[in-house]
C-alpha cells in the first residue's frame, strides 16, 4: 500500500465506507465513480459474466452511454470477430489485467476504433474481478489521452477490482440467502396451510362421526378395560333408563337385572378374551322397569388402553310382540283344529240323513212306494237335484277337512285314462245338454297309469262341471288327451268367460273365486280346484290353467308307468 498515493488511499477508504445496504448496482456505480475520479479517467464500466448464459453484461458505467455494451457487441458482430478476441476477452481467458496505452495502436481493439473515437477515449485498462481463480467480471477504466500506466495505478485498480468482486459476491450470497429465506418462508406457509387443512379434515370427520353417533337410534357407549362407562350417546342412556352423569365412571353391572348377573359376568370375560358374539340380556332401569336388549360390541385401543364399544338395541317391544304372535298363532291353530273337527262332524251328521232323503226320493220317483202324478214327479226331481248338490257340497267339505288332517286316503290301481274320460263325459252329457253346450272328446289311445280312479274321476268331473258352469249357451267344451314320453296330458278346453291373467294362479287356492262377491252370478264355494290340485299332486302330477279371451283351458300332466310290462315295481310311491 506504501506505493499508492494519498488520494487513491482516500478513494479506497471511500469505497470501503460505501453503504452496502444500497442497491447492488448503485454500490458498483459508486465504486466506479470514485475510481474514475481518483485516476483522472474519463469513463469506465463494470461488467459481469452471467453465470447462466456466459454473456458479459454491463452492470455499472460511468461517463458512457447506457447502450455502450450493445454497441460493443454490434461492432464485434460487424467486424466478424468474437468478443473473446478483444482485450476484455483476453482478460476473461487469462485472468490477468490488460493495459492498452493507445487504443488506436492496439490490434485487439481494431473493431472498436470508431466507437472509441466517437466516445473520446484513447487508453484503457481492463482488470479482472475474481472469485478465487474464476473471473466473474471486469473493471474497465478509460482515459481520453494515450498514456503509460504506473505500477501504482495498476495496483490501485487491481485492489478496486477485488473490492468490487467482494461486493458482487456478497450481493450474490445475500441474494441466495434471501432466496433461501423466501423458500423457507414459503415452505413454512405451505406447511401451515397443510396443517390447517389436516385440522379441518380431522374436525369435519370428527363432527361427521359425532353426528352419526348422536343421531343413531341404537345406543352406543364405550366402557374402559375395567368395564366402567366412559361415554354414551343420548340413545344409550335413554335405552338404559339412567341419566348419563349417574352412569359415567360406574361398572356396567349397575344396570344389569339381578338374575342376569352370572350370565353377564361370563359374557364380560368372553369379551375380554376377544370373543365378540352378540347376545340378548335383561336390564333394570333406574325406576325399576325391566327391559330386554340386543347387545353387540367391538374392542379398540386408544393410547395403549383397551376400550369396548358397545351397541345396544331395545328389543322389549319386539319380544312382547313375538310372544303375542306366538300365543295368537297357537290360539288360531287350536280354533282351526276345532273348526275342522266341527266341519268334519257336522258333515257326517248331514250326509247320513241327506243320503237317506235322496234314496227315498228316488224310490218315490220310481213309483216303488206308490203311483205319483207328473206334478209330483217334477217336484221330486227338484228335491233330488238339490239333495245331490248338498251331498256334493258336503263331500267337498269332508275332503277339505281330510286334506287339512292329511288324511285324504287314496286307493291306487291301474287306471285307463280313456275309459275314465269317456265315463266322465257320459255322466256330464245331460248337464251339458241342459245348458245347451256341446261336450266332445278328442282322444288318442293312452297307456294305463297308476292312480286312484275315483279321485281322478272327481277331478275331471269337477273341471267339466266348471267348464259347463262358466260357458254360456251354445258354447263348446272339449276334452283332449295326449300321450308324451313320460307323461299323459289331459286338457279341458271351454269357450266360456275365461279367467283374467292375474287370477290364473290364485284360483287353485282354497275358497278363491274370481268373483267372490255375494252378488256373483255363478254359484259354488271355491273349494273344488284346491281339492283337484291336491289330488293331482298326490299323483306326482301337475295342474294349471290358461286363458286367452276365447275361454279357459285346464291342463293336467300325470306320470306314466316306467317299466314296459311290469306294473307294481314301476308305480310312483303313494
Ligand atoms: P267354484 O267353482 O265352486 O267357485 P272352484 O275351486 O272349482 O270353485 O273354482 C274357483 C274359481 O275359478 C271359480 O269360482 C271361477 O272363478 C274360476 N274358474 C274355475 N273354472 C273356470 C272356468 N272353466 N272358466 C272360468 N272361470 C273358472
Amino acid at each position: 500500500m506504501e506505493n499508492i498515493e494519498k488520494s487513491k488511499l482516500k478513494a479506497l477508504s471511500d469505497i470501503a465506507s460505501i453503504d452496502i445496504s444500497l442497491e447492488f448496482n448503485d454500490v458498483l456505480q459508486s465504486i466506479l465513480k470514485i475510481t474514475c475520479k481518483a485516476t483522472d479517467a474519463q469513463c469506465g464500466t463494470i461488467m459481469l459474466v452471467d453465470e447462466l448464459d456466459n454473456i458479459i453484461r454491463m452492470v455499472a458505467s460511468y461517463g458512457l452511454p447506457q447502450d455502450y455494451i450493445e454497441r460493443v457487441y454490434d461492432a464485434a458482430k460487424k467486424a466478424g470477430v468474437p468478443l473473446a478476441s478483444s482485450p476484455s476477452g483476453t482478460v476473461l481467458e487469462t485472468g490477468k489485467y490488460y493495459p492498452v496505452p493507445n487504443v488506436f495502436e492496439e490490434p485487439k481493439d481494431k473493431p472498436w476504433h470508431d466507437l472509441s473515437k466517437e466516445l473520446g477515449f484513447s487508453s484503457q485498462i481492463f482488470t479482472p474481478m475474481k472469485k478465487g481463480l474464476k473471473v466473474i467480471g471486469l473493471l474497465n477504466i478509460y482515459w481520453a489521452e494515450p498514456r503509460r500506466f504506473t505500477d501504482e495505478e495498476i495496483n490501485f485498480v487491481t485492489i478496486v477490482a477485488s473490492q468490487a468482486s467482494s461486493v458482487v459476491q456478497n450481493a450474490r450470497l445475500c441474494g441466495s440467502l434471501e432466496n433461501n429465506v423466501l423458500e423457507l418462508k414459503q415452505y413454512k406457509e405451505n406447511l401451515e396451510e397443510k396443517i390447517k387443512e389436516a385440522h379441518k379434515k380431522l374436525y369435519d370427520s370428527e363432527r361427521y362421526l359425532r353426528t352419526i353417533i348422536e343421531s343413531s337410534m341404537d345406543g352406543i357407549f364405550v366402557v374402559d378395560e375395567k368395564g366402567r362407562f366412559e361415554f354414551g350417546n343420548d340413545s344409550a342412556f335413554n335405552i338404559l333408563g339412567w341419566p348419563g352423569q349417574e352412569l359415567i365412571g360406574q361398572f356396567f353391572m349397575k344396570v344389569i337385572s339381578g338374575d342376569m348377573e352370572d350370565f353377564m359376568l361370563d359374557r364380560w370375560h368372553e369379551v375380554q378374551n376377544g370373543i365378540e358374539l352378540p347376545y340378548e340380556t335383561k336390564i333394570i332401569t333406574k325406576n325399576g322397569e325391566v327391559r330386554y336388549l340386543y347387545v353387540s360390541h367391538a374392542h379398540t385401543e386408544i393410547k395403549g388402553n383397551r376400550k369396548y364399544v358397545v351397541v345396544i338395541k331395545d328389543i322389549t317391544e319386539k319380544l312382547r310382540l313375538e310372544q303375542e304372535l306366538k300365543e295368537s298363532y297357537a290360539e288360531l291353530k287350536e280354533s282351526d283344529r276345532i273348526k275342522t273337527e266341527f266341519i268334519s262332524n257336522i258333515s257326517h251328521e248331514l250326509l247320513t240323513p241327506l243320503t237317506s232323503i235322496k234314496g227315498f226320493v228316488e224310490l218315490l220317483n220310481d213309483g216303488a212306494i206308490g203311483t205319483i202324478n207328473e206334478e209330483q214327479k217334477r217336484s221330486l226331481g227338484i228335491i233330488h237335484r238339490n239333495s245331490e248338490r248338498l251331498i256334493h257340497l258336503i263331500k267337498e267339505l269332508l275332503d277339505i277337512s281330510h286334506l287339512e288332517k292329511n288324511k285324504l286316503g287314496l286307493q291306487f290301481g291301474l287306471v285307463s285314462i280313456n275309459d275314465m274320460l269317456s265315463k266322465c263325459i257320459l255322466d256330464m252329457q245331460p248337464l251339458a245338454k241342459e245348458n245347451q253346450i256341446s261336450l266332445f272328446q278328442d282322444a288318442r289311445p293312452l297307456p294305463r297309469i297308476w292312480g286312484d280312479e275315483e279321485r281322478l274321476t272327481q277331478v275331471i268331473i269337477n273341471l267339466l262341471a266348471n267348464a259347463i258352469k262358466f260357458t254360456p249357451q251354445h258354447g263348446k267344451v272339449t276334452v283332449i288327451s295326449q300321450d308324451f314320453t313320460e307323461q299323459v296330458k289331459i286338457s279341458i278346453k271351454d269357450t266360456g268367460i275365461g279367467i283374467p291373467p292375474d287370477h290364473l294362479s290364485r284360483i287353485f287356492e282354497r275358497f278363491y273365486q274370481v268373483d267372490g262377491s255375494t252378488k256373483r252370478k255363478y254359484g259354488g264355494t271355491g273349494i273344488g280346484l284346491s281339492i283337484c290340485k291336491n289330488i293331482i299332486e298326490k299323483h306326482y302330477g301337475s295342474i294349471w290353467a290358461e286363458s286367452d279371451g276365447n275361454g279357459s283351458t285346464f291342463h293336467i300332466l300325470l306320470p306314466k308307468l316306467k317299466s314296459k310290462d311290469g306294473v307294481a315295481d314301476a308305480k310312483p310311491k303313494s
